[in-house]
Parts: C-alpha cells; sequence; structure tokens
C-alpha cells in the first residue's frame, strides 16, 4: 500500500536544510516559494503523494568540473565550473552562465530552482537550469577571457543541446563571452545550432535581447501601478547596479517619464538628484561595459551627482526601487528605510535580490513587490523567442519581438493576480508567481509518472 507522506512545513524545511548543508542561498529560494506553495496544495493529493515539491526541489543533476586556463604572464590557472540542470518536465533546461569570484554550489542550485518557475511564468516551453563558474573577470585581458570561455565550453559542451540544454549570459557573461562559448562549440561539434542564446545578431541572435530584462522589469512595474490606477509618470526611483539590467532598467523608466536618481556597482552608489538622462545612461553603458571603468567616475564626470562609498542606495527617498544588482542586496533594514521614506512599489530585476527578511517587510506594508521570477522574466522569455528564431532559421522584426515581449510580460503580471489577489486591492505577487510557476511544472510532473 502507498504511504502518502503530508509532511507540514518546518518537517520539509529541516529535511532541505538537512540535505544541503552549507548552501543558505538555496535553502533561502526553497523556502520563499515553498511557504506559498504549502498553503495552495494542502487539499491537492496528487501534488502530495507523487511528492512534486520534494522532487522539483532536488536538481534533475549538478555538473562540476575542472577549467584550465593560460593566463598572459604563462600561469596555470585552475577553476571550476558547474551546470546545474534543475528541472525540463515543460521543455530543455534554460538559463544563464555566470562568472562571479562569489559563484558556487549553493548560488547556482539557487538560481537554478528560481529559474524553473520564472520560464514556467513566460508561457514559453523553457526548463530551468544555471551554470558559471568562480573565474572573476575583472582585470582579465580579452585573450585571457577568450582562453577560459573556451576551456570552460571544452567541458560543458557535452552537457548542453539545442533541445537539451541552452545557457545564456549573466553576470560577467555579455556578448563577448558567449561568442567565445559559441566559436568552441561549434569548433567541436561542427555544428551550428542555437545552442546558447544572447548571441550577436549577425550569428543567430535576436534583436532586443540585450534590453529584455530591464525593458522587461519595467512594463511589469508598469503593469502593478496600472493595476492600482497609477502609472509611472513623475514618479523617483531607486536603481541598483549599472550593468545590463540596471542600465535598460533606467533607461525604460525615463523614457516612461519617471525620474532616476542612483546606480551602483560593488564599489558603491551614486546618486543624482537631477535625475538621470538618456545621455548619461548611455555613458555609463560605455564607461562600464566597454572601458570596464567604476561607476564612482560618474560624479567626477556629472555636476551635481554624488558618490557613497561602500553603501547601498535604499536610504535615498523614492517612489520606486529596482534592485538590479546581485542576491541579497537588499536586506530588512533596507527595506524598512524604503516603506518608512514612501517607496510604494518593488521591482527586482536581479535574482532573489531581497532576503527574506525583506520581502516580509514588504508583504507586511502592502506595498507593490514583484520578485525576480516573475519582474526579470523578460531576458529569458526573449531568449526563447530567440530559440524559436534559431529553429525556422529567421529573425523577427523588433517591433514584432517589442510587441511579443510586452505580451508576455502582461501575461506574467495576469498570472501572479490569478493566484496572488488578496482583495480590497492587494495583490501578494511572490505568491502569485509562485503559485503560477509551480503549477504548471507540477502538473507537467505528473503527466510523466514517477521519473
Ligand atoms: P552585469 O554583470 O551586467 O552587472 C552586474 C551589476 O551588479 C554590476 O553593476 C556589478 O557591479 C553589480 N554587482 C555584482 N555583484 C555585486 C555585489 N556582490 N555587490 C554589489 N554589486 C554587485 O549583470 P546583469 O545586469 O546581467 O545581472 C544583474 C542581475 O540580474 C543578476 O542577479 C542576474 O542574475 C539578474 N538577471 C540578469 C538577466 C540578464 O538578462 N542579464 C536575466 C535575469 C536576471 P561590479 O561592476 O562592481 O561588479
Amino acid at each position: 500500500m502507498a504511504v502518502t507522506d503530508h509532511v507540514d512545513f518546518p518537517t520539509f524545511m529541516e529535511g532541505v536544510k538537512k540535505r544541503n548543508p552549507h548552501q543558505p542561498e538555496f535553502v533561502q529560494a526553497v523556502q520563499e516559494v515553498a511557504e506559498d506553495i504549502f498553503d495552495f496544495i494542502e487539499d491537492k493529493e496528487d501534488y502530495h503523494s507523487e511528492q512534486i515539491l520534494r522532487r522539483i526541489a532536488e536538481p534533475d543533476r549538478v555538473v562540476s568540473f575542472r577549467v584550465c586556463w593560460e593566463d598572459d604572464a604563462g600561469n596555470i590557472r585552475v577553476q571550476r565550473g558547474w551546470r546545474v540542470q534543475n528541472n525540463n518536465a515543460i521543455g530543455p533546461y534554460k538559463g544563464g552562465i555566470r562568472f562571479h569570484p562569489s559563484v558556487n554550489e549553493s548560488v547556482l542550485k539557487f538560481l537554478a530552482f528560481e529559474q524553473t518557475f520564472k520560464n514556467a511564468l513566460t508561457g514559453l516551453p523553457m526548463g530551468g537550469g544555471k551554470g558559471g563558474s568562480n573565474f572573476n573577470p575583472k582585470g582579465k585581458s580579452v585573450r585571457e577571457i577568450m582562453r577560459f570561455c573556451q576551456s570552460f565550453m571544452t567541458e560543458l559542451y557535452r552537457h548542453i543541446g539545442a533541445d537539451v540544454d541552452v545557457p545564456a549570459g549573466d553576470i560577467g557573461v555579455g556578448g563577448r563571452e558567449i561568442g567565445f562559448m559559441f566559436g568552441q562549440y561549434k569548433r567541436i561539434t561542427g555544428e551550428f545550432t542555437g545552442v546558447l542564446t544572447g548571441k550577436g545578431l549577425e550569428w543567430g541572435g535576436s534583436l532586443i535581447r540585450t534590453e529584455a530584462t530591464g525593458y522587461g522589469a519595467v512594463y511589469f512595474l508598469e503593469n502593478m501601478l496600472k493595476h492600482r490606477g497609477e502609472s509611472l509618470d513623475g514618479k523617483t526611483a531607486v536603481i541598483s547596479g549599472s550593468g545590463n539590467v540596471a542600465t535598460h532598467a533606467a533607461e525604460k523608466i525615463v523614457q516612461l517619464g519617471g525620474k532616476v536618481l542612483t546606480l551602483s556597482d560593488s564599489g558603491g552608489f551614486i546618486h543624482d538628484p537631477d535625475g538621470l538622462t538618456q545621455e548619461k545612461i548611455d555613458w555609463v553603458k560605455t564607461h562600464k561595459t566597454h572601458r570596464r571603468g567604476r561607476i564612482s567616475e560618474y560624479a567626477d564626470h556629472f555636476t551635481g551627482a554624488t558618490f557613497h562609498p561602500d553603501a547601498t542606495p535604499w536610504n535615498v527617498p523614492c517612489d520606486l526601487a529596482l534592485p538590479c544588482a546581485t542576491q541579497n542586496e537588499l536586506l530588512g533594514p533596507d527595506a524598512r528605510a524604503l516603506v518608512e521614506n514612501g517607496c510604494t512599489a518593488v521591482s527586482e530585476g536581479a535574482n532573489m535580490p531581497s532576503d527574506l527578511e525583506a520581502v516580509h517587510v514588504f508583504k507586511d506594508a502592502k506595498i507593490m513587490f514583484a520578485p525576480g521570477k516573475a519582474a526579470n522574466a523578460g531576458g529569458v522569455a526573449v531568449s526563447g523567442l530567440e530559440m524559436s528564431q534559431n529553429s525556422e532559421r529567421r529573425a523577427w522584426k523588433e517591433d514584432e519581438l517589442q510587441a511579443m515581449l510586452h505580451d508576455i510580460m502582461d501575461g506574467i503580471h495576469d498570472r501572479c493576480i490569478t493566484y496572488g489577489d488578496q482583495g480590497g486591492g492587494y495583490v501578494d505577487y511572490v505568491k502569485g508567481a509562485n503559485i503560477a510557476g509551480f503549477k504548471k511544472v507540477a502538473d507537467a510532473m505528473l503527466a510523466f509518472g514517477v521519473v
């Protein structure tokens, strides 16, 4: 006779902690989802008897490998690389590659877990994965980065494929690195397939992929405001980060009539009370991407702006906040400062930038809070569209893709409302996103039986 295991939430989390020692980011990500899922599945026997949540919280596989490369001085360097394939119930594994010294198995498992729900929310057929290395691209020459990317792909290629697992960029991995990795994949296999997204436009990339995550996070914000009868026009916004997501979020806010007051990097933040203009944002993009500069130099370049070393921007009074740098960059006290200073909406451009305490502060204050798995899904959505274009051997026009991105972000917002509307005009977007993402993956898993 089958034994139906109805464990309660604390017991479930105890098990997750025990099975994943020293992996706090992964445990945190599972806890945030499980808090909502336990209520939802309480009366749904199939999800219990088939142990769906327990199975989603165990990656299909974690591949770990050595990456050797030679630096410009002739020294042999050894890094560790990973690919975490979390779940492919609704499509090939899909998720970015991150190069940053803070990368470890816990960080990549949390990102792959989150990616599973995010990808389901887009409505496109993509499973969840994530990969990367503790390689630090800062200060490396272009040749060193090329040699590293080639060595990384020399192992990764055997685990990926256009219908198996399709990686993309993330922190430290932009168009240049995707180019080096795609070149190596093509060299080893002899195949030109859509095995990576974020490719250059000349060789299979999609228009608006670069802009999609930041733009999408602002479209989601716009949807939340519209749902309450408000708009972005005239609102002040505080943004962290100064990379791909942050600069494109800033650009879209300015285009829609908002005023962006801050950007940041790991050295601190700049505060520009006059607001960023398109010209200033373009300067940041060139400065950070092509000159590999620091955000502190913004304050030397633009009068009226100030640089605040070793600080985050969350104490600057604002209407809107967009954390767009990295995980756990917005903590409980930061969230309290934002709420006390009148912030009414938060849209997470980064993955899990708010820690659990901060999420609870936002929920208790009942402000509009869009978790990353909903708000930043625009990037992977356009990656999904890049896969479709590669399969069709054609390229869609920019206005077609813009319309599709807008439509996908609207769809994610609707799905969050379906499961997150708490009545009285308050939507719990965390709950909505978690349940909508979970349900799609869970129902596919039920169809497959125990595999
Ligand atoms: P980039 O590498 O382009 O930029 C990252 C930015 O965050 C830089 O300004 C960097 O500063 C800052 N940053 C990184 N680590 C830290 C840290 N520990 N403390 C403070 N600042 C830090 O990355 P993206 O813009 O692509 O990614 C940003 C976030 O968005 C990540 O969480 C990523 O997972 C998420 N995301 C990205 C998507 C994409 O399409 N690119 C899609 C969905 C989510 P510095 O220069 O000093 O390192």
